[in-house]
């Protein structure tokens, strides 16, 4: 047994919590379907993992199931982003779904709105977890309003709807947020950013961030994907044992946390 996997055991079990006291999220990294990728993320630690999917992937996704299959992971699927897609692909898409037996796909607004219907006759349970991009305020509460399922990425949240505030008003909004509509959300990206920095970063970057929105989701008892949503430049080992060490150690804590708590009643 791995490192990694014995103290993620000791974190669970080591604290005589019930299953439905655990604080777990399940943290995924973002990765294309290629072998490197996903053993880098397996090697790191992780054991769930968002596939990003191109058209062309979609066209070999056969040979996508079996890369994905070679690792004990599961897996969330991110819709392609580009137009236009054939029958055959969205076909493919939900064969890729099925196999790989995926409880969301992130698919964005105009895609979604061109496809949606299509995707639905093909598969009528697929969870299309429609993500919010460049969103103003009002445009985020219709986005949040007219959709079944979401995909909530905090990044956009922060940079494009809140034009970049301090962290406590994220922070805010998203607690305000997650308490009228926690229960739609299937899928949270959260890359470690900050105002001014470039986007896509590991979540390792911003700590005090990651945090904080793993506390708000764990609270709610979020059952979805939580991806440290990373360009492909900064998939490396490195950032990716950083990204692992960073959400072991919130769960320790968190775990520590609601034991106190517990001994206090
Ligand atoms: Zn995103």
């Amino acid at each position: 047994m791995s490192q990694v996997t014995n103290r993620v055991n000791y974190a669970l079990f080591g604290f005589g919590l019930k299953n439905n006291q655990l604080p777990m999220l399940r943290f995924a990294t973002k990765a294309a379907p290629l072998p490197k990728r996903l053993e880098n993320a397996y090697d790191a630690g992780f054991r769930y993992a968002e596939i990003f999917l191109t058209s062309t992937h979609l066209e070999n996704w056969k040979e996508v199931a079996s890369i994905a299959e070679c690792y004990d992971m599961s897996y969330g699927l991110h819709f392609p982003n580009r137009a236009p897609l054939s029958r055959k692909h969205l076909k493919k898409a939900a064969k890729l779904y099925r196999r790989l037996k995926c409880e969301s796909m992130v698919i964005h607004q105009p895609m979604f709105r061109r496809y949606e219907q299509d995707l639905l006759d093909i598969d009528p349970e697929l969870c299309l977890a429609v993500e919010n991009h460049r969103l103003n305020p009002e445009h985020f509460r219709n986005w949040a309003e007219s959709h079944q399922w979401l995909t909530l990425d905090v990044e956009h949240l922060w940079k494009h709807t809140l034009n970049q505030p301090p962290l406590p008003v994220l922070l805010s909004t998203l607690k305000k947020f997650l308490k009228q509509h926690g229960q739609q959300v299937r899928r949270v990206h959260l890359p470690g950013y900050e105002p001014g920095s470039i986007e896509h970063r590991p979540i390792s970057f911003n700590p005090r961030l990651a945090r904080k929105v793993f506390t708000a989701l764990s609270k709610i008892q979020y059952q979805g994907l939580v991806v440290s949503e990373t360009r492909p430049s900064m998939q490396k080992m490195e950032f990716l044992c950083q990204d692992i060490a960073l959400y072991q150690s919130w769960e320790k804590n968190r775990l520590k946390k609601i034991r106190k708590k517990q001994r206090q009643k």
